[in-house]
Parts: structure tokens; sequence; C-alpha cells
């Protein structure tokens, strides 16, 4: 799972800074993000400090999997090639 720290809504509380600063640092005006990829054993801390943080600024989005590519599967079986002519 990725997190990110939407900057127009964070207020600067320091909150996630200073409990996973390994995570998070404070820029000049708002939280910012120093790995947003988390471990397993990270998701739920950072989940607790996204409900605590009183701006809702956290954003989550699954691991970005490699999508399956949809193509049209064309059937080239051409009847007109297997009908036996007669006569
Ligand atoms: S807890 Fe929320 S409001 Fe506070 S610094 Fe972190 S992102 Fe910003």
């Amino acid at each position: 799972m990725n997190v990110k720290i939407d900057p127009f809504k964070c207020v600067g509380c320091g909150l996630c800074a200073e409990t996973l600063p390994e995570l998070f640092f404070m820029g000049p005006f708002h939280a910012q993000v120093r790995r947003g990829t988390l471990t397993h054993h990270e998701e739920p801390l950072v989940a607790q400090i996204a409900e605590d943080c009183p701006s809702e600024a956290f954003l989550f989005e699954e691991d970005a999997v490699p999508s399956l590519t949809r193509g049209t599967v064309r059937n080239s079986y051409d009847e007109s090639d297997h009908n036996e002519k007669e006569g």
C-alpha cells in the first residue's frame, strides 16, 4: 500500500512526523512523505495516524498492479473457407 499526504489539507500539526519520523517529516508548510510504500507492519500504524490526523490529509492507494491488456480476440475462422463447394 502507498500513502500520500494532501498538502492542501494538511494543517501542519506535526503528529505524523513525530509518531513515525522514518516515514514522515515536516516541510516548511506541511508534512511530507519520506517513503510512501508501506510494509505490512507499518500499515496499521499509518492507518491509526491517518485516523488521528485532524485534517484527514492522508491518501492511500493500493500498489500498482500491472493491468491486463484487454485485447479483442479475433476469431480467424472464416466459415467460407470450410464450405465445400459442391457441384
Ligand atoms: S497529522 Fe495530518 S495535519 Fe498533522 S502534519 Fe500530519 S498530515 Fe498534516
